[in-house]
């Protein structure tokens, strides 16, 4: 692959839909949790599993993301770091058929300008180090 084409589609909620886990740097929980007037502290407590290793959003019973509403995205402008750069993760942007998959619920894949393959993989390698 030379480039991606992706632009987030209006109005669409898919990529917060599907199931699994959003890790979160420690970058991420404190500006989330300032962003929502807590303390790191208090919202680690509320929102966060923490393993010896990693961060990762609680999952609420009957949704997958307890930030997601109706309209969007209530953190959006402090989400963190693996939702910002979706849906370019190290395993899409080097695997055609991974990203192929992700096509299929996400409606942005091949719209938009062509995200040159380098500025891809330069994003995906933010995530690497979580
Ligand atoms: S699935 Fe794709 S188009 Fe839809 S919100 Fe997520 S990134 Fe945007």
């Amino acid at each position: 692959m030379t480039g991606l084409r992706f632009e987030c589609q209006p109005g669409c909620t898919n990529c917060c839909e599907q199931q699994g886990f959003v890790y979160l740097t420690e970058a991420d929980l404190e500006r989330i949790a300032e962003y929502v007037g807590m303390t790191a502290r208090e919202f680690e407590r509320r929102h966060v599993y923490r393993t010896k290793h990693l961060l990762r959003l609680r999952v609420p019973r009957h949704q997958q993301c307890h930030f997601l509403r109706e309209g969007g995205c209530s953190i959006h402008a402090v989400k963190p770091a693996q939702c910002r750069i979706f849906p370019f993760w190290p395993e899409l942007v080097d695997s055609k058929r991974e990203w192929k998959k992700t096509a299929s619920y996400c409606p942005g894949i091949g719209k938009g300008k062509l995200v040159q393959i380098e500025t891809a993989r330069e994003l995906a390698a933010e995530l690497k180090v979580i």
